[in-house]
């Protein structure tokens, strides 16, 4: 089941993730096998880099759309999550798995990111909960360890890398485990999408997917949230030729009629699809009103995204 780098694109030999999207609140199972092919784009492949780091993974719808990755490493006897978007949900899918918590990795201080610290911590005492530096207004409930760009975070066996990812809010940042390659980027990249601006900037916001985008393509992304299929119907709006993007967007149509899971993703397919990626893609330029520059182009998608008003062409 070993992959090489770059392999994952033409593998015959992908797990398939089996995702139970039951009711709100339920959680949805990351089941790997070896049986299907990985011509969906999304967890399957995905699927493959997990479990060759030993790391197995519950998937948690909580709230009306928010996921909380679980991930348990039983080499190290470490469980940690991203983000706390409730509680309760959290614990009933550690209690079924008999884990542990040890780890809350928060990105960013919104209440559906955060909202289940302190329950959490009252259940596990011995959890550590990392976030980043307290600013105006941005503070993290709980936080025991501070982080900021370039710091490590050492979950039993596993390292994440801090990356400040600023834009979505001020402060967001993702963890970036190289060994996987993994990366939790909350709020800031979605698959096929990216967070709307608040308390950050477009600028910051574009640097920051920059960084992201930077990342080796098989990186297993888990984002926070399950936009997907709105996401790619607007993905085709901006690069409607782009033929990855469609075949792209039918595999999500097909994910979400069977009410899978649209994360994890891998880089790579962000990529090649994600228009919050491919600012200096020409069609995409084209698109965003004959812009060149990096950070002009994403903040006319974006606002484009944010207001349903294409951005008007340049004369
Ligand atoms: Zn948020």
């Amino acid at each position: 089941m070993a992959m090489r780098r770059g392999d994952w694109r033409h593998s015959a030999v992908a797990a398939a993730i089996t995702a139970r999207a039951l009711t709100q609140r339920s959680h949805v199972l990351l089941r790997a096998s070896s049986t299907s092919a990985s011509s969906e784009g999304m967890g399957s492949s995905a699927c493959v880099a997990l479990q060759n780091a030993g790391l197995e993974v519950e998937l948690v719808q909580c709230l009306s759309d928010n996921y909380c990755p679980i991930f348990h490493h039983a080499a190290s006897n470490v469980t940690f999550v991203m983000d706390t978007p409730e509680a309760s949900s959290i614990a009933a899918a550690l209690k079924k798995k008999g884990w542990t918590l040890t780890h809350i990795l928060n990105t960013h201080y919104h209440d559906d990111h955060v909202g289940g610290n302190m329950d959490l911590k009252a259940q596990f005492p011995g959890v550590q909960i990392v976030g980043h530096r307290s600013s105006e207004g941005e503070a993290i409930p709980g936080v025991d360890l501070e982080v900021c760009e370039g710091d490590e975070v050492q979950c039993g066996a596993l390292r994440a890398r801090v990356l400040e990812v600023g834009g979505h809010t001020a402060s967001h940042i993702a963890y970036f485990f190289e060994e996987v390659p993994m990366a939790l980027t909350g709020d800031c990249l979605f698959t096929l999408g990216c967070g709307r601006v608040f308390t950050g900037d477009f600028v910051r916001m574009q640097a920051s997917l920059g960084k992201l985008r930077a990342l080796p393509d098989e990186t297993v992304v888990f984002c926070s949230h399950e936009y997907t299929a709105a996401n790619a119907d607007f993905a085709v709006k901006v690069e409607p030729q782009n033929v990855a993007l469609q075949a792209r967007r039918e595999a999500v149509q097909r994910l979400r009629s069977a009410r899978q899971a649209t994360v994890p993703t891998l880089l790579g397919y962000e990529k090649a699809t994600n228009p919050f990626l491919r600012w200096d893609v020409p069609a995409v330029q084209q698109a965003a009103g004959g812009l060149a520059d990096a950070a002009q182009v994403f903040t006319a998608i974006r606002r484009w995204k944010d207001t349903g008003n294409p951005p008007a062409a340049r004369l």
